[in-house]
């Protein structure tokens, strides 16, 4: 078994209109601080390392904005996970995500790589100032580009950044423009979401107020095409709905999630998989999502937890087909068999006839694909694939 944790951190310098995160500037009253925090992520992880199990391939230090945490507490935490789970790869992965101009340049990122991270995704959002400015970023798109610079320079060979592309007023060409301005820099993986309207965001408010247009979906769905053409002609492998690697740069991290391996989530918010043993399915967990309550409750030692579920049945097999099918690697049929029944097996290949017939999907090495305009419809292909579907 294959196991990564994630850390939670929850404090941004300014809350994104779009986002719906657990995450944004943290009130004085809760008394939170960068110390603090740690202290408090190393006690949630002393009282749950008993939920991980297996070999240690991955840690994800996400948000929120963890490049404002500093490296010593990320250092501090870092160590406590690697003392905690001795069994761990020896190219462990240590990701953290970080926002342009939270760094202090060169200097910065080198004392994150004495602390033990290698792996930096950048969040740069888009290449063009005058979108980056309606997303209400707190960055520029120079600190973007400087930010890269800076973590290159410091010995990061392992740099994602970040692209949103279907955002209001953006035409094909910018994203196109967009696409290739972060190819300039030859990163060694992107991942690049199309932007998703969430309720209860301001976003989301604008929306249904009629006063914000995202791309259609005809559009959005030209933009896919577009950066599917362009990254793979550049020699990325387009390996999930939104994320390209250079050969050997697939995020271990996020392909723990599309893979039924466990994870431990550590913070407000943080999610948990604990796979049953013979699979499939497991137990999903989901932290307390408001930080006030987080650290209350780890304060008084109580339990971080606010909802804990299993998976089995039917909402297996919708999970076990919405995660392989984003994946390039598309759907081992055979081992879908061998969990769910040869005749639960039949029923997905004749209702994924239709699929195959139309262009977005196809058959290879026993395996159900997405074609690349097929991925872009993968939550449709799901929903007609699973049980009762
Ligand atoms: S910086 Fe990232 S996590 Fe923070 S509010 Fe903006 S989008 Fe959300």
């Amino acid at each position: 078994m294959i196991a990564g944790v994630y850390i939670h951190y929850p404090a941004c310098l300014v809350k994104c209109p779009y986002c719906d995160f657990a995450s944004g500037p943290i009130p004085g009253r809760t008394g939170f601080n960068n110390a603090r925090y740690a202290g408090l992520i190393l006690r949630e992880l002393e009282s749950r390392r008993h939920e991980l199990r297996g070999r240690l391939i991955s840690v994800y230090f996400g948000g929120g904005t963890p490049s404002l945490w500093g490296a010593d507490p990320v250092g501090r935490v870092l160590n406590g996970v690697r003392t905690a789970f001795p069994d761990q790869a020896a190219a462990l992965e240590v990701t953290l995500e970080v926002n342009p101009a939270t760094v202090e340049g060169g200097a910065g990122f080198r004392s994150y790589r004495e602390a033990g991270v290698n792996r930096v995704s950048i969040g740069v959002q888009t290449t063009s100032a005058r979108l980056l400015q309606s997303l209400e970023r707190a960055h520029t798109v120079e600190d973007g580009l400087a930010t890269f610079q800076a973590a290159r320079e410091a010995g990061f060979d392992n740099i994602s950044l970040d692209l949103i592309f279907g955002l209001p007023g953006q035409s094909r060409g910018q994203v196109e423009r967009d696409v290739r301005n972060l190819l300039a820099l030859q990163p060694d993986h992107l991942s690049i979401y199309s932007l998703i309207v969430e309720p209860g965001t301001r976003f989301g408010a604008l929306h249904k107020a009629g006063k914000l247009h995202p791309a259609e979906a005809e559009a959005a769905a030209a933009m896919f095409m577009d950066i599917h053409r362009l990254m793979t002609a550049a020699g990325y492998e387009h390996y999930e709905i939104s994320n390209f690697a250079r050969p050997g740069k697939r995020a271990v991290h996020n392909t723990l999630y599309w893979t039924g391996g466990a994870y431990l989530g550590l913070g407000n918010s943080a999610h948990s998989f604990e796979p049953a043993p013979e699979g499939p399915g497991g137990v999903r967990r989901a932290n307390l999502r408001g930080i006030e309550r987080y650290l209350t409750a780890m304060e008084n030692g109580a339990s971080a937890l606010e909802m804990e579920e299993t998976i089995a049945g039917a909402a297996a097999q919708t999970e076990f087909l919405m995660t392989r099918l984003r994946m390039a690697g598309g759907l081992p049929l055979d081992e879908y068999a061998r969990f769910f029944g040869g005749l639960e097996a039949g029923r997905v290949r004749r209702a994924a006839t239709r699929w195959v017939d139309s262009g977005y999907a196809e058959w290879a090495g026993g395996r159900l694909r997405l074609t690349p305009s097929g991925l872009f419809l993968c939550d449709e292909v799901v929903v007609a694939l699973m049980p009762g579907g």
